[in-house]
């Protein structure tokens, strides 16, 4: 049922799961105002320079956005599919050697993909990606493509597709295929943030979404991508009526029994009948007081927006470390990597170079003089690779202290997803908080943004009483 006059709301974050609580809410009549404590929308998207996205670049779940765009009664986005979905550059015994797979359902066979492989690591390849589509169609009913399961829909699923799930078996154990293809594999751990030696084996859906359903980019030019994406949901929601308040800390909410009745801020206080946290789960649990969550952060990154002098087309880059696995030991003991992969997003002008980094505010003590460790470090790999150094012009560097400004810690996507029950995510109710709808990439269906525009458009589907709605992801996700 409907309810005739909308709660007035206050969605505390305007990162993609905030925007699209608000815009929905707005939609509805809602009275809504947003808190953020940045200057701007996007969250992690909205750190740094602000032609660039700080933080996602990749589009992927592409059918995500367009049930969002014609939701909202815009125009069809302009998604035009990344081919190949990402170079791999190897280093060490298998220095020289790239892998440039294509995304199944983009190509519409393996067969340039299969192509670049010995026949051993072929029969590995198709072997795992049907394992992972598996394990993607087995799991997304429940854990994607609805609202947080219960704990009926739990046990179902255990009991019909568990045993696929691999849940005796570590992610490690599972992609065992050889020098070449193992650290592929076990790379995709990383979009949820977990260390991939960590993870259990059912993350190895997440290949899917990448290898099977394809990489995307949004938008062209200097008006693509997901950064303009935010500002474009922002500048809607204020269009609707909805009141952005930024530059905005929230420092804990007002209980009165399980009913929030305030928000205290740096900028004073808040009311409202009804609230959303679009932050991290774990920051709301300390806004209410309650004790912090005993589970690990997941990862954090330390990344370099940079300019560049000419147009170098649109391309991503993973540049393998001699051994991935030293990466990982250096990060679970706290430490940056001394030789981490290095993943480089090209966009025309722009480009973004990642690496790992563990959840800790303070690793960084001059993020320039890294940064420019780090920078080196890419145009050696680069030039060794395409006879030249990428053209940059300028560069910024964000560490892990910026990212904890939206992510305790500077987790990335939360707590870290490793173990079995590790790689659940939190559901949208805090039980101390009745009025309170919880959303966002660090709880249910989980990180990176088509997950969290989701949550974030069903949290407020949930303030309104309507039924879920998944975007038209799961007709798509085959
Ligand atoms: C470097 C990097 C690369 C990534 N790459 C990709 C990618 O290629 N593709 C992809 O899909 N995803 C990617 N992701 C993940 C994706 O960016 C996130 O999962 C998604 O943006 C999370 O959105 P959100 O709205 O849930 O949370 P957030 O963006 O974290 O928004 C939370 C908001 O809450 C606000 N907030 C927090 N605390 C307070 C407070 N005390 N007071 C007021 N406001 C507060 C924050 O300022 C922030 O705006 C990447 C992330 C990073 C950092």
């Amino acid at each position: 049922m409907t309810r005739s006059r909308p709660p007035s709301t206050i969605v505390l974050g305007a990162g993609f799961a905030g925007l699209a609580a608000a815009l929905r809410l707005a939609r509805a009549g809602a009275s809504v105002t947003v808190l953020d404590r940045l200057e701007r929308p996007g969250g992690k998207a909205a750190l740094g320079w602000t032609d660039f996205s700080s933080g996602p670049s990749v589009v992927t779940m592409p059918d995500i956005f367009r049930g969002l765009y014609q939701r909202l009664e815009w125009a069809q986005p302009l998604l035009t599919p990344a081919r190949p979905t990402t170079t791999y550059h190897y280093a060490g015994k298998l220095s020289g050697r790239t892998f440039a797979p294509e995304a199944l359902n983009v190509a519409g066979s393996l067969d340039s993909t299969l192509a670049q492989l010995s026949r051993s690591e072929a029969s590995q390849y198709r072997r795992l990606l049907d394992v992972s589509r598996q394990m993607y169609q087995d799991a997304a009913p429940t854990f994607l493509f609805g609202p947080p399961p219960s704990r009926v829909q739990l046990a179902r699923y255990a009991l019909t597709k568990g045993r696929r799930a691999a849940p005796l078996k570590s992610l490690a154990q599972l992609v065992q295929s050889g020098p070449l293809l193992t650290p592929f594999w076990l790379r995709f751990a990383t979009y949820l943030g977990a260390n991939p030696y960590k993870a259990p084996a059912v993350l190895h859906n997440i290949a899917w979404v990448e290898l099977g359903l394809g990489v995307w980019h949004l938008g062209e030019g200097p008006s693509g991508g997901l950064g303009a994406l935010a500002a474009r949901l922002g500048e809607e929601a204020e269009q609707l009526g909805v009141r952005f308040e930024y530059g905005v800390t929230v420092k804990h909410l007002l209980r009165s029994g399980r009913q929030i009745i305030g928000a205290h801020t740096d900028q004073g206080a808040y009311s409202a009948e009804q609230w959303v946290s679009a932050a991290d789960h774990a920051t709301t649990t300390r806004w209410l007081g309650l004790p912090p969550e005993k589970a690990p952060r997941g990862i954090s990154g330390f990344a370099l927006q940079l300019r560049l002098e000419r147009d170098v087309g649109r391309a991503h880059h993973l540049f393998f470390p001699a051994e991935y696995r030293q990466e990982w030991r250096d990060i679970a003991l706290g430490k940056l990597p001394s030789d981490p992969a290095l993943y480089l997003h090209l966009d025309g002008q722009r480009a973004f170079l990642l690496i790992n980094a563990p959840p800790n505010p303070n690793i960084v003590a001059d993020p320039y003089t890294y940064g420019a460790a780090l920078l080196d470090n890419l145009q050696a790999r680069y030039a060794e690779k395409y006879g030249a150094a990428l053209p940059v012009s300028s560069w910024l560097p964000l560490d892990p202290a910026l990212y904890a400004l939206t992510g305790m810690g500077g987790a990335i996507y939360g707590a870290a997803p490793h173990g079995l029950l590790g790689s659940l995510r939190p559901g949208w109710t805090h039980t101390a908080a009745r009025n309170l709808v919880q959303v966002g990439g660090t709880v249910h269906p989980g990180g990176g943004v088509p997950l969290s525009l989701l949550s974030g458009w069903n949290g407020a589907g949930q303030v309104l009483g309507l039924p879920y709605d998944d975007l038209g992801g799961q007709v798509s996700g085959a």
